[in-house]
């Protein structure tokens, strides 16, 4: 369900089922000519949307403003969007702890923006993954007061890490496409990789008469497919399914 569309009842009933609460994070950033600006968010949208036809889960409105840096073409007349990610941490950490108040226990982020080395982290969703952290320990010590974690009541803190109850597991940042992905779907910027998946997931955002193959990271995408786009889209379903635990 889109969360903006919920009525409260419908709330506590995905609250009381622990629903997944997805947000759909990325950037506007220039994605050649042939792409319209939202892609990396566009892509997470379209792919969330699909499963939530499938399964209980709450999806929240996107966030669209990340980081998506100069690194491309500069933004004048070309439409890149870029907030510095010290002004999304702040933002992050009160959106979660919002999330947290409201009793959700089950938040997941999914970003596609530079998350070839998810692992290590790029601005965009190392602000989220420390706004959700930090979020974490202000709820905490705000519903249990201090000395929360030492109290007896946390004697199987260690054991609990992996079956969901410890609280770090309360929100989770992914990437939407895996290295196992990445090892069988091409990962790019704009070329024939994110072309082929935009032209599955939202075909409105592909002009592909516009398509300048002057550039070289935009070269490969003549050789996109609706196909190998349903490729991608497939993959990336199945990891989602995965990590929501609806599996
Ligand atoms: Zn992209």
């Amino acid at each position: 369900m889109r969360y903006e569309m919920m009525f409260p009842y419908q709330i506590r009933a995905a609250i009381d089922e622990n629903w997944p609460v997805v947000l759909p994070l990325g950037v506007l950033e220039y994605h050649g000519e042939h792409l319209a600006v939202g892609l990396d968010t566009l892509v997470v949208i379209k792919s969330v949307e699909i499963l939530e036809k499938e399964i209980d889960l709450v999806l929240l409105p996107p966030f669209h403003y990340g980081a998506a840096s100069y690194a491309v073409e500069p933004p004048e007349r070309n439409g890149t969007l870029h907030v510095d990610a010290d002004k999304l941490y702040p933002f992050a950490r009160e959106m979660f702890k919002g999330l947290l108040r409201i009793g959700f226990r089950n938040i997941h982020f999914f970003v596609h923006h530079q998350t070839e080395n998810f692992a290590a982290g790029m601005p965009t969703d190392l602000a989220f993954k420390f706004g959700a952290s930090q979020a974490i320990f202000d709820f905490l010590q705000a519903d249990r007061g201090e000395g929360w974690w030492g109290d007896s009541k946390m004697a199987d803190y260690y054991s609990q890490q992996s079956t969901g109850s410890d609280p770090f597991n309360w929100i989770k940042g992914h990437p939407l496409m895996t290295s196992e992905i990445i090892a069988q779907f091409p990962f790019d910027h704009a070329a024939q990789g994110e072309t082929s998946l935009l032209m599955a997931l939202c075909p409105e955002g592909v002009e592909m008469e516009r398509l300048d193959a002057d550039k070289w990271y935009t070269k490969s995408a003549e050789t996109a497919s609706v196909a190998l786009g349903e490729k991608g889209r497939d993959l990336i379903l199945d990891h989602m399914r995965d990590v929501l635990g609806v599996k």
